[in-house]
């Protein structure tokens, strides 16, 4: 589906906060329109993904063994910056070692603790409530088209197949447009290479209420599912996403420098 960044406590081993590199922000009023939200995130990035790959690099620093090429037998090793990304001998050097504790550190207790921190984000969304106002089920979008999706379900993509339980296709992008035209314009904005396919729910009603809400599915009780994603203005969630998307852009940041360490490391 469609998600604005698809794709988390304290960390106590390091004496780090894992959301350290939060700082105080000026409090101002937020704009929960569409290009509002899409500034924030743009405008932010990539500050916060800066401070979390300095904060990553200041905890593998604190593994490196002191003194590690004393006693080195590696007489040729012309190695300057020793810093984690030099390209270590494989065997019998204790940075190389340090390389791949770091790897063993960031895939394996740091990656669970940023787990936990996204988990705990998630957890958050229920001091909000749904204020029924329809939006998001009037206008779903996917960059799959409904044939894929079916054969997404068909092949055991669990998100595919709750959504075509729920969504169907709308018939014209007009139609599309006017159940959400701000939401609409700004999506054809921002992807533009992509192709991009509407849905609306048959079940909401036309004051804009859901006909099932008690028994609806659960892919629109855990809606939104992503603290990043773009939300209609209207949504009540858009507070819990105000409080909470520092902290998960600081989470996706982190995964995705994990992502490159594995990448250079590995
Ligand atoms: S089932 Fe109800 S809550 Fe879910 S998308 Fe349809 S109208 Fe909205
Ligand atoms: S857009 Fe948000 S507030 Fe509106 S119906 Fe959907 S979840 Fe509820």
């Amino acid at each position: 589906m469609t998600n604005f960044f698809s794709n988390g406590n304290n960390d106590e081993s390091s004496g780090e906060n894992l959301f350290a590199v939060h700082k105080q922000e000026e409090q101002k009023p937020k704009d929960n329109s569409l290009n509002g939200q899409y500034n924030e995130l743009k405008d932010n990035y990539e500050q916060i993904f800066i401070e979390a790959a300095e904060s990553i690099r200041r905890e593998l620093d604190t593994l490196k063994p002191k003194d590690a090429c004393e006693g080195c037998t590696h007489k040729d090793c012309k190695i300057e910056k020793k810093d984690i990304f030099a390209p270590y001998p494989p065997t019998g050097c204790k940075l190389r070692d340090w390389q791949m504790q770091a790897i063993t550190y960031l895939t394996g207790d740091y990656q669970t603790k940023l787990k936990a921190a996204y988990k705990a984000i998630m957890d958050k969304k229920s001091d909000y409530e749904c204020n029924k106002c329809g939006a998001c089920c009037k206008l779903a979008v996917s960059e799959y088209s409904y044939n894929q999706l079916k054969q997404r379900a068909m092949k055991g993509d669990k998100f595919s197949e709750a959504f075509v339980s729920v969504f169907v296709p709308y018939e014209t992008e007009e139609e599309a447009k006017a159940a959400n035209p701000e939401y609409f314009e700004l999506l054809n904005i921002l992807v533009q290479e992509d192709k991009i396919y509407y849905y609306h729910c048959p079940k909401v009603d036309s004051n804009n209420l859901c006909t099932i809400y008690e028994d609806r599915p659960s892919v629109c009780r855990d809606f939104p599912h992503n603290p990043l994603k773009l939300l209609p203005s209207a949504c009540s969630y858009n507070e819990w996403k105000n409080e909470v998307s520092h902290q998960a852009m600081l989470l996706k940041a982190k995964t995705d420098i994990i992502k490159f360490y594995k990448e250079k490391l590995g």
